[in-house]
């Protein structure tokens, strides 16, 4: 089995699992192609630039300090078995595991159940768009398959949208809020689009990007469809 490949690592968050100090490992590789990626050098699979058992031994430095270690990426569990190995050696150490998913791999997510406690789900757009966004028109049923199977384990976890306005509408969002509270999604985050400076076609102004956030209309009945909604702007 070929150790997992990171590419990045943030050595400490309030922010990405809610409630606990955490760091963050980026890992390298991800089969979608977003139009904004804000971590577009780690999209295409290659040698990562931290040793893991360094890290490790870091992250044994860091017992008393941190309460969580939050696996994002790229996509995470596209290093399946490696990714699952690793995380079973850093719960060891006594550190709650997070892992931020665009939801691509299911049978993955499924196998990785046991060693992780929250997950961040992305749901990017409604599904006639979604192959126009990341690339894949198979990805929104493989995100619905792996909010299925997390809602089965009873863990807790955040389903998350980034509004980019040009695959995001404001009757989309309120279409989508509607779906995953018929779905039974309790926490929900909505995130604002930030153009990345490699996204060049981004040709969104900022009056577009605010739109979600500035109708309090649209904020308060997705408000009522969950018992907590994150406006992150
Ligand atoms: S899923 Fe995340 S890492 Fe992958 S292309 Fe989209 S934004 Fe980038």
């Amino acid at each position: 089995m070929r150790e997992i490949q990171i590419g990045g690592l943030v050595p400490f968050t309030t922010i990405d699992y809610p409630g606990k100090l955490a760091a963050v490992l980026f890992l390298v590789g991800c089969p979608l192609r977003c139009a904004y990626c804000s971590n577009p050098h780690l999209i295409s699979p290659h040698d990562g630039e931290y040793d893991p058992d360094k890290v490790l031994e870091w992250l044994g430095s860091r017992v008393g300090k941190l309460e969580a270690v939050v696996f994002s990426g790229g996509e995470a569990l596209m290093q399946g078995d490696a990714l699952i190995d690793y995380m079973r050696r850093v719960r060891e150490l006594g550190f709650a595991i997070g892992l931020h998913t665009n939801g691509f791999y299911p049978d993955t997510l499924a196998r990785a159940a046991d060693v992780v406690d929250w997950i961040g789900l992305d749901y990017k757009a409604r599904r006639d768009k979604y192959g126009e966004l990341v690339g894949q028109n198979i990805a929104h049923d493989h995100m619905i398959h792996s909010l299925d199977i997390w809602q089965s384990t009873g863990k807790d976890f955040e389903v998350r949208i980034t509004c980019d306005p040009r695959f995001v509408t404001k009757m989309d969002l309120m279409e989508i809020a509607n779906d995953l509270h018929a779905r039974g999604v309790k926490k929900f985050a909505v995130q604002k689009y930030i153009p990345h400076f490699e996204d060049s076609e981004h040709n969104t102004t900022p009056d577009m990007r605010s739109q979600f956030f500035t109708d309090d209309n649209l904020r308060g009945c997705i408000n009522a469809l969950f018992d907590s909604v994150t406006w992150r702007e």
